[in-house]
């Protein structure tokens, strides 16, 4: 089965304490597509402007990622420019440059319309039911960020009562809630419609709660080496998760939970190179190497 993804294409700065990459390939939508493209076929649907390197195309369309819908747009590509901490968790965005992303209506190809499995990044909630309206899918993933919880709730409100899971990080799991406790937080969550909330809780690992109400899980992430750059590293597990979960005959809870480990992998090698990096090199041997390293690590 294959994926379709709808989100930024972007050209990231990042300063990390360990460097600075000026203006590399990045964007949520390349993250979870480099990511899923590890077990399925992606349809990436994003916008482009016309400075944007070719050369991203083709490593992209060189990794079963479909880039019919990447719409080329006159002008520039969304640019974003985010500076680390010494404690690597913390982050601030310094400039975000919309760009041809501002006026970005999502045209889903056919093959983008058919495909089983739907993510929406993080865009206006509005954009994201313009995709769910074109998208015959079977199982659709949502992400969303405190700016929508806080300034389009209602369009977000409506977008969550049409899609399956979403994934969110703690902060924005209780400002979406109103409660506290993560628990209390999902239930709350998944009464706004989506049965499946997956709560990231960065180097803590995340939280699973399925659809039934005694459905929870929880991982930890992969103690690394070094952390050079997280940036990308929460589009990177949707495109594991969702990835993996396309391969699956259903979606019952264990495939759920294998889903989170598949997640965690793939965004524990986004971590430790600059930009997508590490997910462009990573291999199957390497996927299922470090799936044998998380079991070992929570198996007691
Ligand atoms: P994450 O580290 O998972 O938050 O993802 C970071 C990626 O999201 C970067 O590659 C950025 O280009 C992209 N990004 C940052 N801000 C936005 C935004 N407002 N809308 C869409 N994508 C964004």
């Amino acid at each position: 089965m294959s994926i379709t993804v709808v989100g930024s294409v972007a050209l990231d700065t990042v300063e990390t304490p360990s460097g600075k990459n000026i203006e590399g390939l990045g964007g949520a939508a390349v993250y979870f597509s480099l990511a899923a493209a590890n077990f399925c076929p992606v349809h990436l649907v994003g916008i482009i402007g016309d400075d944007f390197p070719e050369r991203h195309v083709r490593l992209l369309e060189s990794k079963q990622i479909n880039t019919d819908g990447l719409e080329r747009a006159p002008g520039k590509t969304f640019r974003w420019t985010g500076r680390y901490h010494d404690d690597i968790n913390e982050r601030d965005t310094l400039d975000t440059q919309l760009n041809v992303f501002a006026d970005f209506h999502p045209k889903l190809p056919q093959a983008a319309r058919e495909a089983a499995f739907l993510f929406l990044g993080n865009i206006h909630p509005s954009l994201q039911r313009e995709v769910l309206e074109q998208s015959r899918r079977r199982f659709a993933g949502v992400d969303t960020m405190n700016l929508w919880i806080n300034t389009t709730p209602d369009d977000l409100q409506d977008v969550l009562k049409r899609v399956d899971a979403i994934f969110v990080n703690d902060s924005e799991a209780r400002m979406l809630s109103g409660v506290h406790d993560l628990r209390q937080a999902a239930d709350l969550i998944r009464a706004m419609g989506p049965g499946i909330v997956v709560i990231k809780k960065g180097e803590h690992g995340c939280l699973l709660f399925g659809q039934e109400a005694d459905q929870v899980f929880a991982i930890p992430a992969l103690p690394l080496e070094s952390v050079a750059d997280p940036t990308g590293a929460g589009d990177s597990f949707a495109g594991g998760f969702m990835g993996y979960l396309a391969t699956c005959e259903s979606v019952d809870f264990d495939a759920l939970k294998r889903a989170v480990v598949y997640g965690s992998v793939l965004a524990s090698f986004t971590c430790e190179a600059f930009g997508p990096d590490r997910l462009i090199e990573v291999d199957a041997d390497q996927i299922a190497q470090r799936y044998a390293a998380f079991k070992a690590l929570t198996s007691f």
